[in-house]
């Protein structure tokens, strides 16, 4: 990308979305400082150790750390001095036992933001963490009552700007999205050209469209988007069911409807259920927000509720299938949410493996992200808390002597591994070995040498 200025642009939480976002302005040319509390995680980052893995992510990151555009550090002050945009980036998870998003961070974060305001520059205090519509307003008021010598507008200016890039192609995303939501107060002209500039790069493609609009709608376009894609995931896996029991086989049919143009093709692949770290807390938190309005959001409610059901729906039929699962070893192929990212946030492998567990099983995990030597295996394992857990370094070590397989990951190594040496090693009864293939990777033609079963066909 061409230089395109000198801004310069504090992010603060150097996760998926920190980390891409610091990484594409600096490739943009702005001169960018990231800032974690995690001392480890910037110790790290400064010696080129990137902690979470997204295709690109390292290339990107060591490019701008040469060119001498990127840094990271743990002292706000060095992020926050002289920067003309702030980007908060830090997780808004799922409140321990309640429905809302936790916000902990992110106001812990604008008080530190407001330690470091000054009278002498105008700083665009920009959201891109998820958050829920409210939260624009409550960063005003907190930093009007902890700055009262500052003027909104003059010395900052609050923007909700929700990122919609996905893990496993991040950075494509961030670079070339089909939107950029921006939620600003109309007055604020500063703002407004602060964006401008920010996004110029991006605009200039002609492919994406910069949406200016309130901060209120900007904070609710994000969970609206999120959570109508996971309604449409929740609908064509109740499509997937009914298929099942009537001869009709579900890719057709999400093919079938996605040449409708008002349907559109994406988001209709069958599944184990969504998961991750946005859908199933972002919908438990619009659905959290309406209820507090009195407002009953049902079908979000539904989609959710579904795709708990699903997840659990997908772990009964392998024990179903096998009557009594007891003793036996089921090698789980995929423990990430989705191929492409290290990310295991809500997976829906979590939840078959635990009730896989509490049935009696053995399980042998495989996940090109997580060989057994991998230090976040540990972090894992931490999830299942049981022995009868193992990570297996490939494919054919997993499978070896196990009774079942379960394709829980659209990784693209699966599509290339030698199914009959599977079969072999794979313990021997007087029934073919099980394979379920619950991402529809396969054909049944494909797999033949096992007692193979798919989704939705
Ligand atoms: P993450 O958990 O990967 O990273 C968050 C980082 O923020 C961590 O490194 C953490 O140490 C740091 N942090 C937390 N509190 C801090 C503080 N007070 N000061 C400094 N650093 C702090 O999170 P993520 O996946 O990047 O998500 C961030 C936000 O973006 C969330 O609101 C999420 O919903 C949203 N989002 C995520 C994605 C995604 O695909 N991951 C996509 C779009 C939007």
């Amino acid at each position: 990308m061409d230089f395109v200025g000198k801004m310069k642009i504090g992010v603060i939480g150097a996760g998926y979305v920190g980390l891409v976002s610091a990484a594409c302005f600096a490739e943009f040319g702005f001169e960018v400082c990231v800032l974690d509390k995690n001392e480890n995680r910037i110790e790290n980052l400064s010696k080129g150790i990137i902690p979470i893995y997204e295709p690109g992510l390292d290339v990107s990151i060591l490019k701008s750390r040469e060119a001498g555009n990127l840094r990271f550090t743990t002292d706000m002050y060095d992020c926050f001095t002289d920067a003309d945009v702030i980007i908060i980036a830090v997780g808004t998870p799922q409140k321990q036992g309640a429905d809302d998003a936790d916000l902990s961070d992110v106001i812990s974060v604008v008080e530190n933001i407001c330690l470091g305001l000054t009278r002498n520059k105008h700083v665009c205090i920009l959201t891109k963490s998820t958050v829920p519509v409210g939260t624009g307003n409550i960063i005003k008021k907190k930093i009007s009552y902890l700055r009262p010598d500052l003027t909104i507008h003059t010395h900052y200016d609050i923007v909700s700007n929700p990122e919609f890039l996905r893990e496993g192609s991040a950075i494509h995303d961030f670079m070339l999205p089909d939107r950029i939501i921006i939620g600003l107060d109309d007055v604020s002209k500063k703002a407004k050209s602060t964006l401008m500039e920010l996004y110029g790069a991006i605009a200039s493609s002609g492919n994406t469209t910069l949406f200016f609009t309130s901060i209120e709608t900007s904070e609710l376009i994000k969970y609206a988007s999120n959570s109508f894609l996971a309604v449409k995931i929740s609908f064509i896996n109740e499509i997937a069911n009914l298929c099942e029991r009537t001869g009709a086989d579900v890719s057709m049919v999400a093919k079938g409807m996605g040449l409708d143009s008002r349907i559109g093709d994406k988001f209709l692949n069958t599944g184990p259920g969504y998961g991750g770290s946005c859908f199933p807390k972002d919908t438990r938190a619009i659905v959290k927000t309406a209820s507090n309005l009195g407002i009953d959001l049902s079908i979000i409610k539904t989609a959710i509720k579904s795709n708990d059901n699903r997840k659990e729906d997908m772990a009964k039929r392998i024990i179903t299938e096998f009557g009594d699962i007891k003793g036996k070893v089921i090698s789980v192929l995929g423990l990430t949410f989705k191929p492409e990212t290290d990310d295991i946030r809500e997976s829906p492998s979590i939840v078959v493996i635990k009730t896989l567990l509490e049935a009696g099983a053995f399980i042998n995990i495989y996940d090109p992200m997580f060989k057994p030597e991998d230090i976040k295996v540990t972090e894992a394992k931490k999830d299942f808390n049981n022995d009868s857990v193992q990570f297996m370094p490939s494919i054919y070590e997993a499978a070896n002597q196990s009774d079942g397989i379960v394709l829980m990951t659209e990784w693209s190594e699966f599509r290339f591994m030698n199914k009959d040496k599977i079969k072999d090693l794979m313990s021997k009864s007087d029934r073919p070995p099980l394979f379920f293939d619950f991402r529809n990777m396969f054909t049944k033609d494909e797999m033949k040498m096992f007692d193979y079963f798919s989704i939705g066909k």
